[in-house]
């Protein structure tokens, strides 16, 4: 998907302003932040909840081009089953590793319980490089990694989904693999972001840049924002110009704003007036970057993240708004097309700025949700309309926002920081929308595992 798998590493921790970058914690201190306002939270869940309850390592080998044997690593990870089978995406790069993939496998299981779609939270990954693999082996790779995951996925056990450098041909390939050792039934709905041919949802590819500007578009009209209650006349900045930030920067284009940077791995572009997102695109898919647009001016991506605006949509890479850069950030409304763009440290820093930040599980989830919707017409061998699919959509996020805004309004009534169980959760920092959003999702799959019982 991306054109330079390289830059969308991890960065190693501590980063330089002294933060501990490493995913398990950031997932875990989130978790926290948020647990401390569940007053009846059971003992012992949050051991439960912060470990996934399956991780799996899995080692093969590959026949390469020049006949030479290759051993490739991968990982799936199953967080919680607790609101019904795994669901999450499967990413090829060369920084993939357990603990992030663990770390992304429980933002899914709050990601799909806030949006309120049955599935728990899972993730996948293969330690490879794109760029690098011929299309033969591309296929060899992953036709091995469906034979080693087939014990471990299924139509109601866990779910995989393409994520970064993973697309609708991976998700077929994965789906014919298990179709063939599992003959006689039907096997679609074993994966999602297939192609359309094979029981791919119509509207898949743009659900979730068109979620991101549904769930942007819905909490702008609650007037949180002084002076900013819709997208018309908004002057917006866009980080990466892929799958989610094309798509989303051409909606909030459509819906009145003026998109006036957008970058990706090479750098940014900046035009006051307005980018033409027709001509940034031509360009992009000519060359493989926006950079060198005519009549913008050429900026880097860190200079892109502080330009003076409205909204700031990270839709690239994980932290990259940190503590050594948040303190520059002028937005009035950062929107996580991303997943993870915001470390906890520069959370802290954007609140005590003023600066809202629509957080991930609930931006970025109009993807699941679609792919939710490509499960169910797969079970009942049905195509929906794509107006039909983007109707329920925006449904999903509009009902998903107004759940956290009520829950953001109660919390933030109850006293700043002071939770229901009299501690602090961000001592000094009034409560923040990632953390009313979390607290809605870990309350949904709390009270799901106990309905359910502790068995036996
Ligand atoms: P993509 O590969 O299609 O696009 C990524 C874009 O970001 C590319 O334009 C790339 O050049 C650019 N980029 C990479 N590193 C960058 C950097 N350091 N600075 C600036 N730009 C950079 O990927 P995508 O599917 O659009 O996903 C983007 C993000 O959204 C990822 O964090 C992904 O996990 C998340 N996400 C995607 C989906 C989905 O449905 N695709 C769903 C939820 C979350």
């Amino acid at each position: 998907m991306s054109d330079d798998p390289s830059v969308l590493s991890t960065p190693a921790d501590p980063d330089p302003a002294g933060e501990n970058l490493d995913p398990v914690a950031i997932s875990q201190a989130q978790f926290h932040r948020a647990a401390h306002y569940i007053s009846g939270l059971k003992a012992g869940l949050i051991d439960f909840f912060n470990v996934p309850k399956r991780a799996v390592i899995f080692r093969f080998p590959v026949e390469m081009d020049d006949a030479s044997v290759q051993t490739f690593e991968g990982y799936r990870v199953l967080h919680s089953r607790v609101l019904g089978p795994g669901k999450g995406g499967i990413r090829y790069h060369p920084g993939v590793t357990m603990e992030e993939t663990a770390a992304l496998a429980a933002l899914m299981t709050w990601k799909c319980a806030l949006i309120d779609v049955p599935f728990g939270g899972a993730k996948g990954g293969v330690v490879c490089d794109t760029k690098r693999l011929s299309a033969g082996e591309l296929r060899r790779i992953t036709r091995r990694f469906a034979t080693e995951l087939a014990p471990v996925i299924g139509p109601f056990t866990d779910i995989p989904a393409p994520d970064l450098y993973t697309n609708g041909q991976t998700m077929a390939w994965i789906y014919d693999t298990y179709d063939i050792l599992h003959a006689g039934r039907n096997n679609r709905p074993v994966v999602t972001g297939k192609p359309v041919d094979l029981g791919g949802s119509l509207g898949r590819y743009e659900a979730t840049g068109l979620g991101v500007a549904f769930a942007t578009e819905r909490f702008l009209s609650s007037e949180l924002i002084p002076g900013l209650s819709g997208f018309n006349g908004a002057r917006v900045v866009v980080q990466g110009f892929g799958q989610v930030g094309a798509v989303a920067a051409q909606a909030f284009h459509a819906a009145g704003a003026t998109i006036v940077a957008v970058s990706d791995s090479k750098g940014g572009i900046f035009c006051e007036q307005g980018i033409d997102l027709a001509q940034a695109k031509a360009l992009k898919k000519e060359q493989g970057t926006v950079v060198g647009l005519p009549d913008s001016m050429t900026v880097t991506n860190e200079e892109l993240l502080e330009i003076d605006c409205d909204i700031l949509i990270p839709a690239a890479a994980g932290d990259a708004i940190r503590a050594d850069n948040a303190g520059r950030i002028k937005a009035k409304l950062v929107v996580e097309a991303a997943n993870r763009p915001i470390t906890p440290m520069a959370d802290d820093i954007l609140a005590a700025g003023g600066i809202h930040v629509l957080p991930d599980i609930l931006a970025n989830a109009g993807g699941v949700t679609v792919s939710y919707f490509e499960w169910v017409q797969n079970h009942a061998n049905e195509q929906w309309d794509l107006d039909v699919v983007n109707g329920k959509l925006k449904r999903k996020m509009q009902t998903a926002v107004d759940t956290v805004l009520a829950r953001y309004r109660k919390l933030s009534d109850t006293g700043s920081g002071e939770s229901a169980t009299g501690t602090t959760g961000a001592p000094g920092l009034p409560v923040d929308l990632r953390t009313a959003a979390l607290v809605v999702a870990i309350e949904r799959v709390s009270s799901a595992a106990l309905e359910r019982g502790i068995w036996p």
